[in-house]
């Protein structure tokens, strides 16, 4: 299914070779079909089947993860799951920044 104008913008729709960024991570060029006016991309089916096995043989798939909290001692402990804590390189004793987003969000960022 080819498009010609821009959902968006209404802007002209041009065929391209762009990088696929999953995760942060580029998985490489894939073709798209990309506005020239606000540059949205629209990748085709057959593309986000490739990626998705890619992403998979990276270990970038599934690192959705649900867990229970934990308590420990007066505080408590979420558990980071094997591959997340391996996509994020992160091991026992380093440091991180942890604080809350919202009430709904926490985020921790690791310092390089
Ligand atoms: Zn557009």
């Amino acid at each position: 299914m080819r498009r010609n104008k821009c959902e968006e913008c209404n802007g002209l729709i041009k065929e391209k070779e762009v990088d696929y960024f999953f995760l942060g991570q580029n998985l490489g060029k894939y073709k798209a079909e990309v506005c020239t006016k606000c540059g949205e991309q629209v990748f085709g089916e057959e593309v986000v089947e490739k990626v998705q096995k890619k992403a998979k043989e990276l270990g970038l798939w599934n690192l959705h993860a649900k867990v229970k909290v934990n308590q420990v001692g007066n505080s408590i402990a979420v558990t980071i799951t094997k591959p997340i804590s391996e996509f994020l390189n992160l091991k026992k004793g380093k440091d991180v920044d942890i604080y809350p987003e919202n009430k709904k969000r926490l985020i921790i960022e690791i310092p390089y």
